[in-house]
């Protein structure tokens, strides 16, 4: 699958990319990924993106024309690259729809800056928007890499095994149970003595109810599905 990155500043996704596992999924050719900046492709002197809101408002807005005109150009190579905008306004990203995106052959993230983009690009374009999280961050560059960075975990391949996916946080709406690594004891700081015995079945069984404890604790409002 393919990630097309709309960013005024590249830099700041790109070295995420070539670092761990993206980069040998990148190697290994589960994943590619493009760059374009809507700077080369303004019309104006001086190459500016950003105007000031109409009606007021304090901060400038990236405008129409650039966007527009790197957004046909994305589309006439690829007329199904799925176009994603990253907005504080907009619905939660979520577990699911990055199970569900894995799907896509080719997505598009738009970067916005400043204090967002004109409306209408969003209207022509975007066939989903999300936000990562209640808070405003200054772009859409971290939350471009967060959305395909969890993408790029469900795509087949990317992960040398891909049954931990199964008991992660979020299967089943639950938040995953404690886990330890070896060894058994360290500083005098022991692991849960059922984890020790061998019986897989109960192992398991304790996970579940552990899961769903923690699930109360810290997602009070999530119903069970
Ligand atoms: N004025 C906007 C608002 O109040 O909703 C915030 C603009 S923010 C400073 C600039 C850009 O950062 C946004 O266009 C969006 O791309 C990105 N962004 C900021 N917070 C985000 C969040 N929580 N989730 C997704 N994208 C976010």
């Amino acid at each position: 699958m393919k990630f097309t990155f709309v960013t005024l500043f590249p830099n700041l996704i790109e070295p995420y990319l070539k670092d761990s596992i993206l980069s040998r999924a990148v190697e290994s050719n589960f994943i590619s990924y493009e760059f374009y900046n809507p700077r080369d492709f303004t019309k104006n002197k001086h190459k500016k993106v950003d105007d000031s809101m109409i009606g007021g408002g304090a901060g400038m807005l990236l405008f129409c024309q650039p966007l527009f005109d790197c957004l046909d150009e994305i589309k006439r190579k690829d007329e199904d690259a799925y176009i994603i905008f990253p907005l504080a306004a907009a619905k939660p990203f979520r577990q699911n729809d990055a199970k569900r995106l894995a799907n896509k052959k080719n997505i598009v993230f738009v970067s916005g800056r400043y204090e967002g983009i004109d409306e209408r690009v969003i209207e022509k374009y975007a066939n989903e928007v999300f936000s990562i999280g209640e808070y405003v961050l200054t772009g859409g560059e971290l939350p471009s890499l967060v959305m395909a960075d969890a993408i790029s975990r469900n795509v087949q391949g990317v992960l040398g095994n891909e049954a931990s996916l199964d008991v992660e946080s979020y299967e089943n709406n639950l938040l995953e149970a404690p886990s330890f690594a070896k060894p058994e004891k360290f500083q005098n700081l022991s692991v849960i003595k059922e984890y020790l015995k061998g019986n897989h079945s109960r192992i398991c069984d304790l996970k579940f109810q552990m899961s769903i404890c923690k699930t109360k604790y810290y997602r009070p409002n999530k119903e069970k599905k």
